[in-house]
């Protein structure tokens, strides 16, 4: 499993175009007589597995690709492509999933079928949303689905299981700020969209902080700003980029309604008119308790009870899994990479970092945790 990911690690490759990574995963279940199915959302695989005896059907899904990261690391396995690195831990991810996948096929003592879920482009392209599009569920129909990300700051031997929402819903806000352009001695004779855009962030901070409850959490951030091309004009136009995150599409929309007041609103005082939109990238990853308990004790049985943390603080970030979640039953969970500080082992270094690698260590608990998630559903 160490030769995989070591072979994964060095030869990343970003979105949708996982075609080598895909060609080697492909390579490996082939090798082993494993029945696969290519093409799903461009690179996709599913691996099927049946039991020595007819039951339920379920789906496990790994991430296969990397992200446009040029790489720090200095060991043998380091990334070749130039820009490319695999620093969210997706080629331990499919390695986890390729070693349950091969001991399942020569020791099927279960009842049922496991489809083995190889997703392109978890990093931002929503892969997951293009499998479920392209009807992976009809062509593979399961009773739940689950998934697994590594998780710097926890422990290596440890795992973390949410009852409900463990990852963020992830919206890009966009808002365009029209004034009127002229001289910039002349601020009388223009409308300044400069100083509309200045108020409307100043007033966005209070979005979450006055409308949201204290104990919901939502995020509005403005990242990016953008209007002007010289220090003697007043532009015409202010475009502000942001990011919005929250758990509840309840909150989520008065956010964006709080949001569109606060735009609208701003702007018509000052004499400017503002579009305000928001751009859905990935909903909320929301658990099944029924299934949450399941990857839970399956967990326990791998590494010990004491050992799998139980509702943990979710985070803001977000994950694909969730159009697969949206679609299906079923559970994510997450796997100690190791613990921080970042002086400490090598597992604690965050996800996206350039010197962010995945722990080796920790390969042989995730495959263990599949394998034993499997011969408990599927007895
Ligand atoms: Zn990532
Ligand atoms: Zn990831």
């Amino acid at each position: 499993m160490v030769t995989w990911r070591h072979h994964l690690h060095k030869h990343p490759e970003l979105s949708f175009k996982e075609e080598m990574t895909s060609d080697y995963i492909a390579s490996i279940l082939e090798s082993h007589n494993i029945e696969i199915h290519r093409g799903l959302a461009v690179t996709g695989i599913i691996a099927t597995i049946h039991g020595q005896k007819q039951g339920g059907v379920i789906g496990l899904r790994a991430d296969m690709d990397a992200l446009p990261i040029q790489e720090l690391n200095e060991f043998s396995y380091k990334s070749v492509h130039d820009g490319k690195m695999h620093a969210c831990g997706h080629d331990g991810h499919s390695t986890m999933l390729l070693g349950a996948a091969i001991y399942l096929k020569e020791h099927n003592d279960f009842s049922g079928t496991v489809h083995f879920i190889f997703q392109p482009a978890e990093e931002g392209g929503g892969g997951g949303r293009v499998m479920v599009e392209e009807g992976i569920f009809d062509k593979f129909p399961c009773q739940a689905v689950y998934g697994m990300h590594n998780f710097p700051g926890i422990a290596e031997g440890q795992f973390a299981v949410h009852d409900t929402a463990v990852m963020a819903a992830n919206e890009t806000l966009k808002i365009t700020i029209k004034g009127k352009g002229g001289h910039a001695a002349m601020p009388d004779l223009c409308i300044d969209p400069v100083v509309v855009g200045a108020q409307i962030i100043n007033a966005l901070q209070t979005v979450v902080s006055r409308n949201v409850a204290p104990l919901n959490s939502a995020v509005v951030s403005i990242t990016m700003v953008n209007a002007g091309f010289a220090s003697n004009v007043v532009p015409d136009e202010m475009e502000l980029t942001g990011s919005l995150r929250y758990f509840s599409n309840e909150i989520g929309n008065k956010v964006k309604d709080n949001i569109k007041s606060i735009v609208e609103g701003i702007s018509k005082s000052m004499g400017a008119t503002a579009i305000f939109d928001s751009i859905p990238n990935y909903p909320a990853t929301i658990n099944t308790p029924k299934h949450a308990e399941l990857c839970a004790i399956a967990a326990s049985m791998v590494v010990d009870s004491n050992n799998v943390l139980r509702n943990e603080q979710p985070t803001m970030g977000s994950e694909d899994f969730a159009f697969l979640l949206n679609a299906s039953e079923g559970a994510y969970i997450w796997i100690g990479n190791g613990l921080v500080p970042e002086d400490g082992p090598k597992g604690g270094c965050m996800l996206h970092n350039t010197q962010y690698d995945f722990n080796d260590e920790i390969l042989h608990i995730g495959s263990s945790y599949w394998i034993q998630l499997v011969k408990n559903i599927l007895k």
